[in-house]
């Protein structure tokens, strides 16, 4: 389960051209609309018996159907950030595209962050990737990981592997979605070798490119695709 305090979204650059918004979901609920959501206080709610709904130790996925950071958010996100300092007990994984704007909003006692928010920058080229990783680097963060997903090019993350706990690679989904290379891939992974950081292969997309033939796959098999590949890394070592 994710906790999505707000929802809606819209484009920001390259790889969100597909993004589901702008398909059936759009048509139904209006692509650009950003709305707190019924679930807004969900990690502090409590039952009658005082306990909270949620229970603790888990990774709770945060604003997966939206972006933490849009600027429509941003009287909400203080409140949200003070729903995340209560609870030290939960893992808030928030992954944006927008980690310009991580400065706005952000709690007086934020510090050098707080222990139990893992933040994942979301890259897709590399003119993306060297406009928002010197950023991310930059702000105070304690957990950080890359996602490079939609994957649509080669892209050189040396220079900024020694903030990351962990990259993810994924190609894109749909109809239209864009060719990921299995070669871009493997040198993400090579670059993830030389800095001993964990690497995942999350899925291969819908048009996968590897050894000089386009394969279409479909959406329930990509990740599994990607796991039978075998290439998945902990801490730069392969995981078996
Ligand atoms: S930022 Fe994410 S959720 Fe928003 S439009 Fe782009 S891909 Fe979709």
């Amino acid at each position: 389960m994710n906790w999505e305090p707000w929802t809606g979204c819209y484009k920001i650059s390259d790889g969100c051209t597909n993004c589901y918004f702008y398909g059936p979901h759009a048509k139904r609920f209006g692509q650009n609309t950003i709305q707190k959501t019924d679930q807004f206080n969900w990690p502090v709610r409590k039952n009658a018996k005082g306990e909270y709904n949620i229970k603790g130790n888990k990774i709770l996925p945060t604003c997966f159907a939206t972006d933490f950071f849009l600027p429509e958010a941003d009287e909400w996100r203080e409140e949200a950030w003070s729903f995340i300092r209560e609870r030290q007990d939960i893992e808030f994984l928030i992954l944006t595209k927008r980690i310009d704007r991580f400065p706005v909003s952000l709690p007086a006692d934020w510090g050098d962050g707080y222990g139990n928010v893992n933040l994942g920058c979301t890259v897709e080229t590399q003119e993306l990737a060297d406009y928002r990783l010197p950023l991310f680097l930059s702000y105070p963060i304690k957990r950080r990981f890359i996602a490079c997903a939609p994957l649509l090019e080669a892209i050189d993350l040396a220079p900024y592997l020694h903030g990351a706990e962990h990259v993810t690679v994924g190609g894109e989904t749909g109809r239209d979605a864009r060719e990921c290379n299995y070669d871009w891939v493997l040198a993400i992974r090579e670059q993830c070798v030389k800095a001993n950081v964990t690497f995942w292969f999350k899925n291969t997309g819908s048009l996968f490119r590897r050894g000089g033939a386009v394969e279409r796959v479909n959406p329930f098999k990509q990740s599994g695709l990607a796991k039978e590949l075998g290439i998945d890394l902990l801490h730069g070592k392969r995981l078996f």
